[in-house]
């Protein structure tokens, strides 16, 4: 059975090269032009994963994150060309899986909705325990860490950071999430604990820590596993 996704998005342009783009990869695709249109099709069926704009005619899209959220575990795609980190946070917050902006090319859209169908798959709750990518190995039951084969030392604490990042590799973690999960709730507005750690972790795990192809920066939003 294929996986049916519901794209939301009034530029007709872009809504046809993904429906075809989408189509071609084997989805079956459903398309919406605005929130009222969306929140039709949702009453009568339940997509495998949404991807949806926020300049909507007739509202905004992050008004159908919150309400989509309410009743189901879905993917939830932003695809916008907003740039606000304030604005991004939010809609993480609100249960959005993640949020390309555009421009974006085809390979990203499609990565990221593997990425976030996994994650909100059959590992929900557990994520994932072993990542391999490249030249970095973890794997978290072994409490390993390799760098091209070499094992790497991590501390207590960069262990647990990076262990977090690699349950949600592939998407972005918030700064917010990282701090409450890592250090603890009382910690979400220290992100400079955030910049020390991942500064030391980019020096261990990277080839160039300048450049990271592994720890990603979200800028002002949080940090991403990349997950290929
Ligand atoms: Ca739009």
């Amino acid at each position: 059975m294929s996986l049916r996704v519901l794209v939301v998005e009034d530029d007709r342009e872009l809504r046809s090269m993904m429906r075809s783009t989408l189509a071609v990869e084997g989805f079956e695709v459903q398309t919406a032009v605005s929130v009222s249109e969306a929140r039709a099709l949702l009453r009568h069926a339940t997509p495998d994963v949404i991807l949806l704009d926020l300049g909507l005619p007739d509202g905004d899209g992050s008004e159908l994150v919150r309400e989509v959220r309410r009743q189901h575990s879905l993917p939830i795609l932003i695809v916008s060309a907003r740039h606000q980190e304030a604005e991004k946070i939010k809609l993480l917050d609100a249960g959005a899986d993640d949020y390309l902006t555009k421009p974006f090319n085809v390979g990203e859209l499609l990565a990221r909705i593997r990425v976030a169908l996994r994650h909100r798959g059959t590992a929900l709750a557990a994520g994932e325990t072993t990542h391999e990518v490249g030249d970095l190995h973890v794997d978290l039951n072994e409490h390993l860490v390799e760098v091209k084969g070499e094992p790497v030392h991590l501390t207590p604490t960069e262990f647990k950071l990076l262990a977090r990042l690699v349950r949600s590799a592939g998407k972005v973690v918030t700064h917010r999430q990282l701090l409450a999960d890592v250090w603890g709730s009382e910690f979400t507005e220290h992100t400079h604990y955030l910049r020390l750690y991942m500064g030391q972790l980019r020096a261990k795990i990277e080839e160039d820590p300048a450049e990271p192809r592994h720890l990603l920066t979200e800028t002002g939003v949080g940090y991403r596993l990349a997950a290929a």
